[in-house]
């Protein structure tokens, strides 16, 4: 009990010796709330926002018959319900709309034990192929090295960890809780565009980011390597990246 209470006090202490310079919008007083995510990676969240990338009038990427928009709503609902039941889930869309980068970003904000998994379906020249996972939070690495692995292992086109990249994003920069962008797989790569088109293989993907969700639940960042080094960047900008 003492070791717990001990353990829970330096826990509160390390969050607030890494919390950075005061939050420049508006994330409130609590300790759990960090703007720049200096920190380990979260354990035993209860929440998961699942957001599907663009929708409506953004189609993102589209080649050989398929469109970005459709596939990754999909992928969220299939990650939803192999999710169910053991974390609660929110899906940021649930049909085809259009719903602002920003307001993405404010809807995830501020909300404790919750992380936010965004979904994507990569566009590149043709001779490119493989998942990739994107995050740029230290707090993120984890759950993005999970992420990572576990596709990677289900994607015939690439092994290993090279799709692993940190990356200052709307969706990896501005929330102020953990957050991952998930490419997976290029939709203007033939072979690749044709497994994506089949639910099977999304539904294989689906499975893999749920293996790698509750990986980082139940373990924190154990085992996923040495944390990246705090960098203290401005939120990232419409102009800064596009394509994502
Ligand atoms: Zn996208």
């Amino acid at each position: 009990m003492t070791l717990r209470l001990l353990a829970a006090a330096a826990l509160v202490l390390g969050v607030v010796s890494c919390a950075g310079p005061s939050p420049t919008t508006g994330s409130g007083n609590s300790l759990r709330h960090d703007e720049w995510g200096h920190r380990p990676g979260p354990k035993g969240f209860d929440t998961v926002i699942i957001d599907a990338g663009h929708g409506g009038k953004d189609s993102g990427a589209a080649h050989h018959g398929l469109q970005e928009k459709d596939l990754a709503l999909d992928t969220a609902k299939r990650l939803q319900r192999q999710l169910g039941g053991k974390v609660r889930t929110i899906l940021m869309r649930g049909d085809d709309r259009f719903i602002e980068l920003d307001d993405r970003v404010a809807r995830a904000s501020g909300k404790d034990g919750t992380i936010l998994v965004s979904i994507h379906y990569n566009s590149s020249g043709s001779g490119v192929r493989g998942p990739e996972t994107y995050y740029w939070r230290v707090d993120s690495h984890g759950l993005a090295t999970r992420i990572q692995r576990s596709i990677a292992s289900v994607s015939p086109s690439e092994a290993g960890n090279r799709g692993l990249e940190r990356r200052r994003l709307r969706l990896t920069r501005n929330p102020d809780i953990p957050c991952v962008l998930v490419e997976i797989g290029y939709l203007s790569n033939a072979s690749e565009a044709r497994l994506c088109g089949d639910p099977a293989y999304r539904d294989k993907m689906a499975a893999a980011l749920a293996r790698a969700i509750l990986d980082q639940k139940a373990n924190g960042d154990a085992g996923t390597g040495p944390l990246p080094r705090p960098i203290n960047a401005p939120p990232s900008r419409p102009t800064d990246a596009p394509g994502s």
